[in-house]
């Protein structure tokens, strides 16, 4: 999990004993307000922030650390009369360790603003100043300043609108005290609502997400509740999006003229008509072909048809469930999450109430260290690690993950169990482990290739559990890819037939992206994104503090490009998987799968029949044929020719559900990039 919801990781707070001053406007300057939230992931305590209020200066420092990192930022705002923000800086550092120097002031008849993504001016109006870096103190101020006006949303700065749904009251109980608070959705910015929690005076008492959660202090315990009621949240806005997105028919839908792309052969086919009948592609017919009676009759406009896609690479949520169905991805192997929370979104998904892809579960397993993640299952000893595969291997998970916080002794024994109970094993390489330790042992997969290439530069004793396992990238320029080491690794995998998971996107958007800059992998799709997702992606993660640290990333991801060249060349099946999301993030690891050596169809064939096969569902998945599963979409043009033809999706079947990716972008905020096709009998 290199890098999963960064924004949302980025949002947490802690209070208490709050004061008066209930609304937003500006309190008396000699009175000081602290506010204090807890930061919890589960039920971990991994931060917290303090926010000081005098009059109408806010002071807040923020920290909170996750799996080996997290950010550190110090704010400080100043409110305008009216509550609004007519100062504000925020320094520190993101997640991944890159410089924040945030600042926005309103001057005269000028507002004036300076970010990640560079400098920016308009006039000054009535309108809130979107931060990009804040923490979620940010939320509770947005919140009070449109109730405050009444307004359900207000303009933002740069751009965009802030928008502000209230929902219910609950009432939460703390240590020695209750509190009750009203539940308000701030949206507009991102992909996805921000949930929030106001006590009576309208001040923050809890940020709350499935995973992470912010809460004023003393009331840490309620922190499982307040998890459950983000995802139910999330869940209603999902199944009403469900409702208004998928189509299903009783009787055969035919899909005529498409050119059917054929993984085995590589090619488009001459103009077919595709029947599907309930979640079964029943026949594939010569077009002209009549129609039998009473069927659904959907115009393919002689475009491409090709089989669902799978991303080898989720830590999948409900909202990327859906996007992935938008962008053709209708398999996706989950590699490690809250074990209770994927379970209840595969039920969703399977029962049609959330629109989501079928699910191949992996099990993680993590060992417990200072640095270690919160996922899937945590263990201390190699005895746990036996016992965490065999609750895995009873639940019916493909494989098991093992993540950096493992002991590398461990893994021989815990392979041979896995292998013994029918379960693969991927995964990192456990810190002071290496790549060829976990070959030795029987790995079937390695994760992320900088877990690899590391095994080629690192000194015993350093620790990956730390942000070294992207900083220490800067050594890879010195790998000789014909040296002796590089061999040894390379014959152990073509040995055994060892499968390399690169997540090559996530290298690029690490490796390449500087503050302000294009966004790299984002030509073509980027633009289609809400203001705030935009501006995140020009930010760049890595602290690229001298001239050194950008040629030396630059330099460690040509050598990535040429390692994963001559692997492919090796023969070594290289799986796409993306740890960002997947959707069009997926799209983009396609993209550079092409420069590793692979056609637009080769690389077409890797995301479908390929991965159907790796995952042994070949016989119901990955191409289009008679009496397989009906997960296939329709695009517009020929992406054997030109891959960039998988963003102009009009039609997306997954388990003979028929959905248009235009319908579910737009319920994101995501400016549709194609029209859908024209599905009768349908009521929208
Ligand atoms: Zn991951």
């Amino acid at each position: 999990m290199i890098a999963k919801n960064f924004v949302a990781l980025c949002l947490t707070l802690m209070l208490c004993g709050s004061l008066h001053a209930s609304d937003a406007r500006a309190g008396d300057a000699s009175e000081t307000r602290s506010e204090t939230l807890s930061l919890l992931i589960g039920e971990v305590r991994v931060g917290s922030l303090q926010a000081k209020t005098r009059g109408n200066e806010v002071t807040i420092d923020y920290e909170y650390r996750n799996n080996g990192r997290g950010p550190t930022l110090k704010e400080h705002i100043t409110l305008d009369e009216s509550g609004l923000p007519s100062a504000w800086t925020i320094q520190g550092h993101t997640t991944f360790g890159s410089k924040v120097d945030e600042s926005f002031a309103v001057q005269g008849s000028k507002a004036r603003w300076s970010d990640s993504t560079g400098t920016g001016e308009s006039d000054a109006a009535r309108k809130l100043y979107a931060a990009q870096s804040s923490s979620p103190w940010a939320l509770g101020l947005y919140a009070r300043a449109l109730l405050a006006d009444g307004e359900s949303s207000m303009a933002a700065y740069p751009a965009g609108n802030i928008a502000l749904q209230s929902g219910e009251e609950i009432t939460l109980t703390g240590s020695g005290d209750s509190l009750t608070a009203r539940v308000y959705s701030l949206g507009g910015l991102d992909l996805n609502p921000s949930h929030i929690l106001l006590d009576g005076d309208r001040q923050l008492a809890a940020f709350i997400t499935p995973r992470f959660v912010a809460v004023r202090a003393g009331y840490e315990a309620e922190s499982t509740r307040l998890r459950a009621l983000a995802a139910e949240l999330s869940t209603r806005r999902l199944e009403s999006l469900a409702q208004q997105t998928a189509f299903r028919f009783e009787q055969p839908v035919r899909i005529s003229p498409v050119r059917i792309f054929d993984p085995h052969t590589l090619r488009l086919s001459e103009p077919r008509a595709v029947v599907v009948h309930r979640n079964t592609i029943s026949s594939v017919q010569p077009v002209d072909t009549p129609a039998s009676p009473d069927e659904i009759a959907i115009d393919g406009g002689g475009g491409t048809l090709i089989a669902g896609m799978f991303e080898m690479h989720g830590h999948l949520s409900q909202e990327q469930a859906a996007l992935n169905i938008a962008a053709g991805v209708t398999s996706v192997r989950d590699m490690g999450n809250a074990n209770e929370v994927l379970d209840g979104l595969i039920r969703r998904i399977e029962q049609g109430q959330v629109v989501g892809p079928r699910v191949v579960r992996s099990g993680f397993i993590e060992g417990k260290s200072p640095f270690n993640s919160n996922n899937g299952i945590l263990v201390d000893s190699q005895q746990a690690a036996l016992e965490a595969v065999r609750w895995y291997a009873a639940r019916g998970f493909w494989q098991v993950k093992l993540y950096n916080s493992m002991d590398p002794a461990w893994a021989e024994a815990v392979v041979a169990e896995a292998h013994a109970l029918g379960l693969r094993v991927a995964g990192h390489v456990p810190a002071f482990g290496t790549a060829n330790g976990m070959l030795d042992a029987g790995f079937d997969e390695m994760t992320h290739i900088n877990q690899v290439m590391l095994g080629w530069v690192l000194e015993p004793g350093e620790d990956t559990r730390t942000l070294l396992r992207f900083t220490a990238m800067k050594r890879f320029p010195t790998i000789d890819l014909d040296g002796p080491a590089v061999r040894a690794t390379f014959d152990r995998f073509t040995r055994r037939g060892v499968a390399m998971e690169p997540t090559l996107a996530i290298h690029e958007r690490g490796l390449l992206q500087r503050d302000g800059a294009e966004p790299v992998g984002g030509a073509g799709w980027v633009e289609h994104m809400p203001i705030g997702t935009q501006r995140d992606m020009r930010q760049s993660w890595f602290e690229i503090a001298t001239p050194e640290d950008d040629a030396g990333y630059r330099a460690a991801y040509a050598k990535i490009v040429d390692t994963l060249r001559a692997m492919h060349r090796s023969g070594i099946l290289l799986v796409p998987g993306t740890d960002l999301g997947g959707s069009f993030a997926y799209h983009r690891e396609l993209e550079l799968f092409q420069t590793l050596g692979m056609s637009a169809a080769e690389v077409l064939r890797r995301a479908t029949l390929d991965m159907a096969v790796h995952l042994g569902r070949d016989q119901s998945l990955g191409s289009i044929e008679a009496h397989k599963l009906a997960d296939f979409f329709l695009v517009d043009g020929d992406p054997t020719a030109d891959l960039s033809a998988l963003k102009r999706i009009r039609l997306v079947a997954a388990d003979g559900v028929f959905y248009r990716p235009s319908d579910i972008h737009a319920q994101f905020g995501i400016t549709p990039f194609v029209e859908g096709v024209a599905l009768p009998g349908a009521s929208r």
